[in-house]
């Protein structure tokens, strides 16, 4: 067995736990050789050939799709695709691969695939040259079928696995039984990704954006995983495990010593009430919000029911789901904000003509009001339960005063059908937006006039404010929210929202980071919803510093010019203000 290695990442989800590797490697230029006894090689040609006949199909829909779409010509790369699957010498090849070597139809999809984009590439005719992305393609739509069938690994974890993936859809996470699977590390992926989001949501540990991760590990391997600092240990020697299991013996101390603070308000030293909300994913969580002290939910990504269900939602699927909801929340404040699907949070394999650039394309509210049934019973589902307990709703990703004024029609014609229902509903249900988009931002002012609150969404608020992507690990070290312009939107609107009394939060990841959270308060939220793991942590420190000295942070931060001037300094400040509030380990 080879000797310890050290793999850093981004840590995304918190606590450290040991275990061993499940490795999921679903790179579709690499799939794992794995041999078949010869008795099933007919079998296994024979799946080759449902494969074959289950991807044709799909291109040619695709096809009809796109050349209603695009045009004839355009679309003419389809029949392409799908001639190349009717390509009896390209069949034999595979098949005479799957007989010879004992292989599976898999194995020898990808393998014969990738001879012929090598050998395309190598003509160095640019014709050819650009034919290697639809190999890649085709060999990926084979493999999806064949595997389709084919239960998860993931789904026969066993207890104590640590999984080690390429990368994770944010509907595997939320459907990981945690029982089982201890934690995951994954070599691609950004911060606020909506995987790491889940992660921490469900309370599992997590690190992103490993990179290298699955050049070392091997299946059944010794892990540790360090979700404080991003850090994989493979095939750890025994005084790093037991100085690790110190650790976690620390922090659970920690975490008794957080919960005594569960029943004190969150109020500054010299007085000021700060609401600290919980952010959700599933209904059940605001259970769990309640229990850390929270005051109730500020964010509740309703969108996960489409992610963690195998059929799009019913309205009734809706309502239970939100009267729920209401009912755990106990009459505390209840922020539902409407489906927020697209980008990361929608497969895009889904899609028939995945997007070029999803996070600029046809996601959040933009797709609700494209799909107006779909939103419409949402959005019924949502009024029916606002007769059961208060609720607020909330519109994300609104980028156009046209798009909310859109939205809320659609709110006032369905609140109308329900009255001539009967059904009954909160005809004063306070509607607001999350202003994610810079163009939200530096237009508050106007809709400031039209809603009833706001919510900063900085995860999304910085990748569009820096053109960097929030899941892409290439350019994780880009993507800060101590950036200068993110500072002076999140001011502006702090200045608007008090101009217009709009009540306004702040339910990006990083509320939840303390010294992001000193700043926050000290540009004037008033109003912080954070992962309920969160809530604890936050409440001591909101309960170390005073409005004063955050304002006067926020003013020296106001004046610097660069990221690393406002980290470093926030770092400091926040250090010397509540020194107790800091992990001894995360100061490294
Ligand atoms: C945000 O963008 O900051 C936000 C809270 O929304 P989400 O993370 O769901 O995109
Ligand atoms: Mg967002």
């Amino acid at each position: 067995m080879s000797g310890m290695i050290l793999v850093k990442g981004l840590p995304v989800s918190t606590g450290i736990v040991i275990g061993r590797a499940l490795v999921i490697d679903d790179d579709r230029r690499r799939v794992t050789r794995r041999t078949i006894p010869r008795e099933l090689v007919n079998a296994e040609v024979q799946r080759l050939k449902a494969a074959i006949s289950a991807s044709i199909e799909d291109i040619l829909r695709v096809h009809e799709n796109a050349t209603r779409e695009m045009g004839h010509e355009a679309a003419k790369i389809f029949l392409f695709h799908v001639g190349m699957l009717q390509d009896p010498t390209l069949i034999k090849q595979i098949q005479g691969q799957i007989e010879r070597e004992q292989v599976s139809a898999e194995f020898a999809v990808s393998a014969v695939f990738a001879a012929l984009a090598e050998r395309f590439r190598a003509t160095g005719d640019s014709v050819f040259a650009t034919k290697v992305n639809d190999l890649e393609d085709l060999a990926h739509r084979l493999n999806k079928h064949l595997v389709g069938a084919k239960a998860s690994p993931i789904a026969d974890a066993e207890e104590g696995t640590i999984l080690l993936a390429r990368d994770l859809t944010p509907s595997q996470t939320a459907q990981f039984d945690r029982r089982r699977i201890l934690g995951f590390a994954t070599d691609l992926g950004g911060a606020t990704s909506h995987t790491a989001i889940i992660a921490k949501a469900l309370d599992i540990p997590a690190v992103v954006g490993c990179k290298t991760l699955l050049k070392h590990a091997r299946d059944g391997m010794p892990v540790v995983l360090d979700g404080d600092r991003g850090a994989i240990i493979l095939n750890p020697d025994a005084a790093t495990v037991s100085e690790y299991r110190r650790f976690i013996e620390q922090r659970r101390l920690f975490r008794v010593s957080l919960n005594e603070l569960s029943d004190l308000p969150p109020v500054t030293t010299d007085g000021t009430h700060i609401s600290i909300l919980g952010n959700i994913e599933l209904a059940e969580e605001a259970a769990k919000v309640v229990a850390a002290g929270g005051e109730g939910v500020g964010l509740y990504r309703t969108e996960y029911l489409y992610l963690t269900n195998a059929s799009e939602p019913t309205e009734e699927d809706h309502y239970h789901a939100y009267a729920r909801c209401v009912e755990l929340c106990k009459g505390k404040e209840l922020v539902i904000r409407t489906v927020d699907l697209g980008a990361d949070k929608y497969t895009q394999a889904q899609e028939e003509i995945p997007e070029r650039n999803p996070f600029l394309g046809n996601r959040s509210i933009r797709y609700c009001l494209k799909n107006t049934p779909m939103f419409k019973r949402q959005l019924r589902a949502l009024l029916r339960a606002s007769a059961l307990g208060k609720i607020k709703i909330m519109f994300p990703l609104v980028s156009a005063i046209s798009e909310l004024r859109q939205a809320k029609f659609l709110v006032r014609e369905v609140m109308e059908d329900l009255s001539e229902e009967g059904i009954p509903f909160d005809a004063n249900l306070p509607i607001g937006m999350m202003v994610e988009v810079p163009s939200a931002a530096i237009q508050a002012e106007a809709f400031a006039r039209e809603v009833d609150f706001f919510s900063i969404g900085t995860n999304d608020l910085v990748q569009y404010t820096l053109a960097v992507d929030r899941i892409n690990e290439r350019v994780s070290h880009l993507y800060t929210p101590m950036h200068p312009a993110v500072i002076r939107l999140i001011r502006d609107v702090a200045r608007v929202a008090r101009r217009h009394e709009t009540p306004l939060s702040a339910c990006g990841e990083s509320s939840s980071d303390l010294e992001y959270a000193l700043l926050l308060i000290g540009l004037g939220l008033r109003t912080l919803s954070v992962s309920a793991g969160s809530i604890p942590q936050l409440k001591r420190f909101v309960r170390s510093v005073s409005v004063q000295q955050c304002e006067r942070v926020a003013r020296q931060v106001l004046a610097l010019d660069s990221s690393d001037q406002v980290a470093r300094l926030l770092r400091d400040r926040a250090r010397t203000f509540v020194p107790e509030a800091f992990d001894g380990r995360s100061a490294e």
